[in-house]
Formats: structure tokens, sequence, C-alpha cells
């Protein structure tokens, strides 16, 4: 079996850790992770979307964290303090400064990012094939209006220095138009037995991989079942900030608001936790299957569980 998985960060990779546990070992995981919150520091490409599949899924990952490397050490960013150079909001540490500057070497030296990437998964072994969804330059970009007045900042800017608590008045992926999808990305997923959208951001992760042209469309048209996971439980996100953008498109933040809004030409099923049983009918009534289990990826275990769940809801479809 082919799988193919649309990621963001934290909740895409942790969702892929489950997976990998539920299938077989003749089966294959293609990820195309979102490379949309990527953003340029001290010089550096930084790929935290990526890192953060690569971390996880490899074994590297701060736990209780969920992004950036585990037992991580802190001198670079403090010397860069003393230096007066920041942004001082933004956590590179020592271990994984190594990685973007492996990173940004190749990427002078005339590498693409998914060669790259494939050369720091060297390193990683994830167990999956994991391609960033384009090669070319994308950065979402959120417009906003503070006492500073209207202005638009980098995703990372309004989601880690700002925490997301002003208001988001517009997401615009910048690049994502012309960008095209990187080597492999739509063989994939013409390919794919499977397509699972994980419970990732459906706005600045999953969404931005379908705004790369030919994505959304190469999804609408497989013969591949798709199906996704909801990040949103009991009307909040479990983790993050997802009602903050999900706000700034016109979407409630609702198991089935997010489904009806990938609607039935991407989403075959859709799964949404026990709590929001009450969601099925109206998911359903939108054309797209949908089951109610236990959403929540306490360990591996239950993850593995939640997966298994999405494959069996995507053989159902399948008719
Ligand atoms: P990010 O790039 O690090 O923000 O990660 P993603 O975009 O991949 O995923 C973020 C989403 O994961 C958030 O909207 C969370 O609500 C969701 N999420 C995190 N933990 C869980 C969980 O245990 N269960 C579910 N269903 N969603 C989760
Ligand atoms: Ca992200």
């Amino acid at each position: 079996m082919r799988i193919v998985a649309l990621a963001g960060g934290i909740g895409g990779a942790r969702f892929l850790r489950g997976l990998r546990e539920a299938i077989g070992p003749q089966d294959e995981i293609t990820v195309i992770g979102n490379t949309g919150d990527d953003i340029h520091l001290f010089g550096l490409k930084v790929c935290p979307d990526l890192d953060t599949v690569m971390y996880t899924l490899g074994g590297g990952i701060h736990e209780e964290q969920g992004w950036g490397r585990t037992d991580e050490t802190w001198s670079i960013k403090a010397e860069m303090k003393e230096y007066g150079v920041g942004p001082e909001w933004f956590g590179l540490g020592d271990r994984d400064f190594a990685t973007h500057l492996v990173r940004s070497q190749m990427l002078t030296a005339g590498y693409t990012l998914s060669q790259v990437t494939e050369a720091l998964c060297v390193r990683w072994r994830p167990g999956v094939r994991l391609l960033p969804m384009s090669d070319d330059r994308v950065e979402t970009h959120v417009r906003i209006t503070d006492d500073q007045g209207t202005r638009a900042i980098h995703f990372q800017e309004y989601w880690v220095r700002l925490h997301a608590a002003v208001d988001a008045e517009a997401i615009v992926p910048v690049g994502a138009d012309t960008a095209k999808p990187a080597p492999g990305v739509l063989e994939a997923i013409a390919a794919a037995d499977v397509i699972l959208f994980p419970p990732s951001n459906p706005v600045v992760s999953i969404g931005t991989i379908l705004a790369v042209p030919g994505i959304r469309a190469a999804v609408a048209a497989a013969p591949a079942p798709v199906v996704g996971l909801s990040p949103i439980i009991g009307g909040a996100p479990v983790r993050g900030m997802a009602d903050k953008v999900l706000a700034a498109v016109g979407v409630e933040a609702t198991a089935e608001a997010v489904a009806l809004n990938y609607g039935s030409e991407l989403l075959d099923g859709w799964l949404v936790d026990s709590v929001d049983e009450a969601a099925v009918a109206a998911v359903e009534a939108g054309g797209i299957a949908c089951r109610a289990v236990p959403l929540l990826m306490t360990d591996v275990a239950a993850t593995a569980e939640m997966a298994r769940a999405a494959l069996a809801l995507a053989e159902r479809v399948r008719g």
C-alpha cells in the first residue's frame, strides 16, 4: 500500500509516528511537508515543519516541547544576544543550528530543497519519504492591525512572537501562486492507494500545501480515497491557535466546519473525536463519510489506533 500524507509540524509529525506503527512492512509512506513556515534567520534557511517531521520520526525531537532537538543547549543564541543580534523570540538551539547550517550550505552550493531534505534524512532515517511541497520559496504572511497600523508580518512572527494574540485579517502564502510542486509530489499523489490529511493546521499547514498550483487538483483527481483527521476537538484546537487562522478564512473552529471547508471535492472521509459525535451527521450531509473515534495523540499506541481508523475508513469509502 502506498500512502501519501500531507503534513505540517507537530500535529502531522505525531500522527505520522502512529501511522508508521499501524502499517505493514510492505507499505510505504510519502510525506508532503509544508514549507510555508520557512524563515531565513541569521543568514540560514530554517524549515520548521520539515524538521519537526524529521526529528520526530528520527528520534531526535524534544518530546514535551514537540519541536526542536532533545537535550538541546543554547550557547549560540546567548552569544548572538551579546552581539545584540536577534530575533530573540525564535528558539534555535545549538544542535538545531547544525541542521540549518547543513541545509543552507547545500542550498548555497546549488542543491534543491528536495535534495537537501533527502540528504538530511540519510542521518535521521525517518522511515518515510519526506518531500517538501515545493523547492520554490513560499512564505506565509499574516495581515494584522495593531498600534503600528495595518501590515503583513511573517507567519512565525505572528505565531511565535505574538502568540496569535492579535486577530489575523488575512493569510497569504507569498510565492505559492508561482511555486511548482517539488519533484515526485504529483506523481506520489497520482500513484497513492490512500491519501491522508493528518490533524495538521487546516489553514497554514494543509491549506498552504494545497495552495501550490497543481496539488489541490491532483488530490481532487486522485483515484485514491482521501481521509482526514480533525485537529479540532470539542470546538477548539487541541494545541496551538488554529482557531485564529480559521477565523481569518471565515471558518468556524469546529470539526464539521473544517471538514466542510475542505469539501467533498477533496475529502472522501473524515474522522472526528468521540466528543464530536454530533458532528457526524452534518459532515455526512456534506457528502463526506464520517466516523467518531478517540483522536487524542496521547501516545504512539493511541495514535496508531487513529491511523488504523483512518485506513479503515479509506477502505470503506473505496467501496
Ligand atoms: P504545527 O505546524 O506545529 O502547528 O503542526 P501541524 O499543523 O501539523 O498541527 C497543528 C494542529 O495539530 C493543531 O491545530 C492541533 O489542534 C493539532 N493537534 C495537536 N495535538 C493533537 C491531538 O492529540 N489530536 C488531534 N486531533 N489534533 C492535535
Ligand atoms: Ca507549522
